[in-house]
């Protein structure tokens, strides 16, 4: 990494690194990295440490050098590196990261809430990704959008959600959106709402909640049902390729 950029890019706090995984990046072998900060509070969210920053304050940083010590060692071994947070898109050195690894040969994915549709088409039109995946907090609605992310919505921040959604739907780069299923924010109409929103998308899943043992909003929140999951499969499927992710 150039001194100019591995200056810029301690700027940006990292919550944690996994050093290998099979699942993450389609069909490679991937790295992961955890930014740590975002700028939603979804009360399902079961990352709180790499979300609030009382927890944040309190955990391990991961030092960026010995992720690119890391890297550079597996090169050969390791097609991918999937950058994921917390929110990555609220650090403004995120692309010099990002060109850093794409200069060490490895695709890079985006995990990103699509909060900050600027910097997502920055990196696309500049090919500093291959692969996004944006979570689709609940249909595009405000009222709706706004309480899957607790309460933290502003009207810009939601044309930008919209605005990135729609890039990556007229976009060539290869991409999914997913939303993870929580009986107290969605319905099985509320699911197929957004399966109509995107429609023509490339590859939508669904994920059920994980039973963690604590989530961002502090609430007890409820999973679906296989059957009822099966239900809005069978109706999705007609609208878009829709799906179920265990
Ligand atoms: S689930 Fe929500 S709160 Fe958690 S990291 Fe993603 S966007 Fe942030």
């Amino acid at each position: 990494m150039s001194l100019h950029n591995a200056k810029r890019a301690e700027e940006m706090r990292i919550g944690g690194f996994q050093k290998l995984s099979l699942l993450d990046y389609p069909g490679k072998l991937s790295a992961i990295v955890f930014t740590a900060g975002c700028n939603f509070r979804c009360p399902f969210c079961y990352v709180p440490y790499l979300v609030l920053p009382e927890i944040i304050k309190k955990s391990r940083k991961v030092p960026i050098e010995h992720i690119f010590s890391y890297l550079k060692k597996r090169k050969n071994f390791i097609d991918a590196v999937v950058v994921t947070g917390g929110e990555p898109t609220i650090h403004e050195d995120l692309p010099d990261f990002i060109r850093e690894l794409k200069s060490m040969g490895f695709l890079v994915a985006l995990e990103t809430n699509g909060s900050d549709f600027g910097m997502l088409r920055r990196l696309i039109d500049d090919r500093l990704i291959d692969y996004v995946e944006i979570d689709i907090k609940a249909p595009l609605t405000f009222e709706k959008y706004n309480r899957a992310v607790g309460d933290v919505l502003t009207p810009k921040v939601f044309g930008n959600v919209k605005a990135s959604v729609n890039l990556l739907l007229k976009s060539r780069i290869d991409y999914e959106f997913r939303t993870t299923l929580v009986k107290e924010l969605h319905t099985k109409e509320d699911i197929l709402e957004i399966c109509r929103s995107i429609k023509g998308a490339k590859k939508y899943y669904l994920q059920n909640l994980k039973r963690t043992g604590f989530f961002v909003g502090g609430k007890k929140l409820t999973p679906f049902r296989e059957e009822e999951i099966m239900e809005i499969l069978n109706e999705g499927r007609k609208i878009v390729n829709v799906t179920y992710r265990k």
